[in-house]
């Protein structure tokens, strides 16, 4: 059976901006090609079984030609494969898409196109900049800098000029001279506002804005690079009072998050929200140990015991998946007590079907220890943790005379080798915060980037945390609870702070 292409876009560079169909069809991909303006994180999405083609580059960094592009496209297909070709922006949108659906037609194999955010529309916007504005500009024109083969523009800059609309010019960086010199020589006024985007919706944008008779220059001496996106007329005006993108809180930052890869979804996407660049690097991954021995020792422990304890969110997912994937629910945890040791453990709980009973107030395991030892000698109370959990909470218990069962359901280990390009970009500067959730985050990091320590700001949640990132001369903020919302504001107010 023939195989099916989409052609669809990804949008010009942030993740958010891709669309729910194109997320599906990133999922169901059986081969990807790519082109080099895909934003980076988008690309992370690719199923890891994909095959998967980068476009822009063959062995010596050339591009794959347009034509063996259509072959290869053709080629898979026929194959009986899911081939996704996947474009920045908007892929009918100077982006050769209508190029690569003749082959196809030709030989019957069946195509979709799912439309993208373009660059042209999304980067002026995340320059603060309307493209049309009833006071300013009724219309606005996309226009192309370069043609086929890297021919010179051939641009009507009397009709540009004529319509008297936003101009928005891609592939443009290179020509960026010769346009406005048409422009102005066609009549447009000299100081008629202009502005160039570089790397627009992303992490590294940058504006500069200026008349079309000095834009130019200006480019010039600020090093600006494709892709950039070139807006002429009035609307750019606006640009600095509509400017959200650079006015967020943690714009310019650089943050690492080190969180277990299938966790760290939520804090990441915060921070970029916020205006961050995040790096994600993983350094820990929970391995589970239940076995069927393992689990019928819980159950039968969960029967004798009054109080059933977790301490992470990665605890209760381990243990509700192992009775899930046997068909049983949370009935079988009736009469009991639960406790969490926070609020992200709880909300975990929560996902399986079950409330908790006690939950300290400030999130530690002592606190949680304390919280137990309230509820009275009498009760019984299984741990259900880490391997190299703290004694803290078994200290408490012991202290109370509690009598209590600590059972290691996982353990953490290391993910990573040694960090050689992380810690390069920590002893350069480029990193601001590390975010570390757990003492084992910091002791997986250290065992991996080995330098630098004195660079960046380490933002921890709990004491514990705290004092196991101090131990290797690393500055430190701790965030009050150990909650996403807690760390992301210890981060956005101490950078509040210091400006
Ligand atoms: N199909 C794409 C455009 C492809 S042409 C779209 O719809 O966006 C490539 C040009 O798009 C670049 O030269 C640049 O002018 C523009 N471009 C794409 N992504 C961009 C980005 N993130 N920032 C600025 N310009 C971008």
């Amino acid at each position: 059976m023939k195989g099916k292409v989409i052609l669809m876009g990804a949008g010009p560079g942030d993740i958010g901006l891709l669309t729910l169909k194109g997320m599906e069809a990133i999922k169901q991909a059986d081969v990807v090609i790519y082109d080099r303006l895909v934003g980076e994180e988008i690309l992370k999405l690719i199923p890891k079984q994909a095959e998967i083609i980068d476009a822009g580059k063959r062995s010596s960094n050339h591009k794959i030609p347009q034509c063996e592009i259509n072959k290869i496209l053709l080629e898979k297909a026929l194959e009986g494969k899911n081939v996704l070709r996947l474009k920045g922006g908007d892929p009918f949108l100077f982006g050769r898409g209508g190029e690569e659906l003749e082959l196809l037609k030709k030989h019957n194999v069946d195509f979709e196109v799912i439309p993208g955010i373009t660059s042209a529309l999304a980067v002026p916007a995340y320059a603060g900049i309307p493209v049309t504005h009833r006071d300013f500009a009724s219309s606005v024109h996309i226009v192309t800098g370069h043609r086929k083969n890297n021919e010179p523009a051939d641009i009507n800059f009397k009709s540009c000029v004529l319509w008297g609309g936003t101009l928005v010019f891609l592939m443009g960086i290179s020509n960026i001279e010769y346009i406005m010199s048409g422009l102005i020589s066609n009549g447009m006024r000299k100081n008629t506002p202009c502005a160039v985007v570089e790397n627009g919706t992303t992490p590294k944008q940058r504006k500069i804005i200026a008349s079309i008779s000095e834009i130019s220059d200006l480019c010039e001496k600020e090093g600006i690079k494709s892709p950039a996106v070139i807006v002429v007329g009035e609307v750019c005006s606006l640009s600095g009072d509509f400017d959200w993108f650079n006015n967020r809180p943690l714009k310019g930052k650089r943050i690492v998050v080190t969180r277990p890869e299938d966790r760290k979804g939520n804090i990441s996407e915060r921070f970029r929200n916020l205006g961050a660049e995040v790096i994600e690097y993983p350094c820990i991954k929970t391995i589970s140990l239940i076995d069927e021995e393992l689990f019928e020792d819980i159950s039968k422990k969960i029967k004798v015991y009054d109080v059933i304890v977790f301490t992470s969110p990665a605890g209760v997912k381990l243990v509700f998946d192992e009775f899930f994937k046997r068909k049983i629910d949370g009935r079988f945890f009736f009469g009991k007590k639960i406790a969490v040791i926070g609020s992200a453990t709880g909300n975990e709980l929560k996902r399986y079907g079950l409330f908790y009973d006690f939950m300290p107030k400030i999130y530690s395991g002592k606190n949680l220890g304390k919280t137990l030892v309230l509820q009275g000698k009498k009760i019984k109370v299984l741990l259900l943790r880490a391997r190299e959990g703290s004694d803290d909470i078994i200290n408490e218990l012991k202290k109370g005379d509690i009598e209590f069962n600590d059972t290691a359901v996982y353990y953490t280990e290391y993910v990573n080798g040694r960090g050689f390009e992380l810690e390069n970009r920590i002893i350069n500067g480029e990193v601001d915060y590390v975010t570390f959730t757990s003492v084992s985050t910091v002791k997986a990091f250290v065992s991996s980037v080995c330098g630098g320590y004195d660079k960046f700001k380490g933002v921890c949640i709990g004491e514990k945390t705290n004092m196991e990132a101090v131990k290797y001369g690393i500055r430190t903020i701790v965030s009050e609870n150990a909650v996403i919302e807690d760390i992301v504001s210890a981060v956005v107010s101490e950078v509040g702070r210091h400006e």
